[in-house]
């Protein structure tokens, strides 16, 4: 039997796996979440004898249910490859009282590679399985890292197109260069003048505007999201929960069925989002701690119960995070709501029409396995500076985020547990912030200056992915009105 999908804002509509990769969102404007979270079907322990496919294998296949073996086999291998700059695709590095869980050893070095190295197979999968022709146009929203890690992902992959957003001057350098050198004849990059919320927002506004499908559907196109929000890199970040348990367990740091803490830097809530199924999925967890940067919106959701995006955005040093609607909650509300579609369709109406909703006490109490955090600007810095100098390690702004509550966390409770704290982008993807958060003479120079004061630094190779990045040549440079988003995407596909 297969393990139907339904969407938070109508349950009862269902559709196989395949169908909801295809789609990214529901018609409705909901998102899609599996009937139930399935059991992990080995014993724990045999997990620390499986690689890292293998364990994606394992996890992929109970969600993934329409997908034969082969199928599926095919997808992992040609994602988890070469573009990977260890073996293990992911490390488990231990450093001072906790172990980074390194997710950006792929092609754009941040963890959006962990699902976007995957999602094109899936989704081309999915098309053949369905008797889609139609071109696949994938629309995306980015904050930073998304949009690169998506481009590099679906460059050149056949009957793809893909169009990203992002808010002009609410990214890194290095980011944006990452992007706009972007080779590949169906890839479009444009910069909105909005912030990441307004990018979010009107790609949202395109897949919900029937009218505009219509029009595409007519010239042989269909649009499908790279977002967060697609059940296809939702499924795949939860493999490297499970396999950082299993690497504990192979390490000797924990026995079969101890717990642990997972700490995550967090910004539209889809990697702890995944850190949870792991643990529906039968991995061990105390706390899943949730750490944010100013933009707390998340903190003060599980402090009071209160979701409130009625707020100054903060434009921080921890870029990717800088989000005040985080559209993955949108799946926790759903389940702590008894999967009641009504129920939650009506704070997401709040949402968008006030801005704001708050939960009810029988909502709250299902909260308990999240602690919310956050770090200041100034402990942010100070974390990165600490580490580098007690412990040698050097991490970007995202980690240290998660770090510096992490610390604060253990402080405060002496919670001991054995945590993992997943580590989201490499130091030289941000290393201005990085070089001047170690030393001052360094704040403000240029990122591409400081890429070789940070290998000297951290004693890390330069990444292929900035090496040559500084004189690569600029072939995307549309700007654009948020307003005028949908008519760019027409007169980019000239529908
Ligand atoms: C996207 C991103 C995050 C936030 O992840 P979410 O799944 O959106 O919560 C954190 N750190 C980095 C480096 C990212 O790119």
């Amino acid at each position: 039997m297969n393990l139907m999908y339904k969407s938070t804002r109508d349950s009862s509509k269902k559709v196989t796996a395949s169908e909801a990769i295809l789609k990214g969102l529901s018609d409705d404007g909901g998102l899609f979440v599996p009937e139930s979270v399935p059991k992990l079907t080995l014993p724990l322990g045999d997990f620390a004898k499986l690689s890292y496919q293998e364990t994606a294998y394992e996890v992929m296949k109970l969600f993934f249910t329409d997908f034969t073996e082969e199928e599926l086999k095919n997808c992992i291998n040609n994602a988890y490859d070469a573009k990977f700059d260890t073996e293990n695709i992911t490390e488990l590095k231990k450093v001072g009282n906790a172990s980074y869980l390194e997710l950006y050893h792929g092609a754009t070095i941040a963890f959006k590679d962990m699902a976007l190295s995957i999602l094109p197979h899936l989704l081309t999968t999915s098309a053949k399985k369905n008797n889609i022709t139609d071109k696949i146009i994938i629309l995306t929203a980015t904050s930073g890292d998304t949009g690169k890690a998506a481009l590099a992902g679906f460059a050149d992959v056949e009957g793809t197109g893909i169009i990203v957003f992002y808010p002009k001057g609410g990214v890194s350098k290095v980011q944006e260069k990452q992007m706009v050198t972007q080779k590949g004849d169906n890839c479009k990059v444009v910069g909105i003048t909005g912030n990441f919320d307004d990018a979010q927002t009107g790609v949202k506004n395109m897949f919900n505007n029937k009218e505009l499908a219509a029009k595409l559907s007519s010239k042989g196109y269909r649009f499908s999201s790279a977002n967060s929000i697609n059940i296809g890199r939702l499924i795949p970040q939860v493999v490297y929960y499970v396999y950082a348990y299993s690497r504990l367990l192979k390490n000797g740091e924990i026995k079969e069925g101890d717990k642990v803490n997972f700490v995550v830097p967090t910004g539209n809530f889809g990697n702890i989002l995944a850190a949870y199924f792991a643990k529906n999925m039968g991995i061990p967890v105390n706390k899943l701690i949730c750490a944010s940067n100013e933009n707390k919106v998340l903190f003060d959701f599980f402090e009071t119960g209160v979701y409130d995006r009625n707020r100054e955005f903060i434009l921080t040093k921890s870029p990717s995070m800088d989000i005040l609607i985080s559209s993955n909650l949108e799946r926790l509300i759903y389940l702590i709501a008894g999967e009641d579609s009504d129920k939650n369709k009506a704070f997401m109406e709040a949402l968008t029409t006030d801005g704001k909703y708050e939960i009810t006490e029988d909502m709250k109490a299902q909260l308990e396995g999240f602690v919310g955090g956050y770090a200041s600007e100034a402990d942010t810095l100070a974390e990165i500076k600490k580490v580098y100098t007690e412990n040698s390690y050097v991490m970007d702004t995202h980690t240290a985020v998660a770090s510096s509550v992490y610390r604060a966390y253990r402080e405060k409770t002496g919670d001991e547990t054995v945590s993992v704290i997943a580590s989201t982008a490499s130091p030289y993807k941000f290393a201005t912030s990085v070089m001047g958060a170690i030393d001052d003479k360094y704040v403000g120079e240029d990122d591409f200056l400081l890429i070789d004061k940070l290998e000297e630094v951290s004693g890390m190779p330069i990444p292929n992915a900035v090496k040559g990045l500084k004189d690569a040549e600029v072939l995307h440079d549309i700007v654009c009105e948020t307003a005028d988003m949908q008519k760019t995407v027409e007169s980019i596909l000239n529908v």
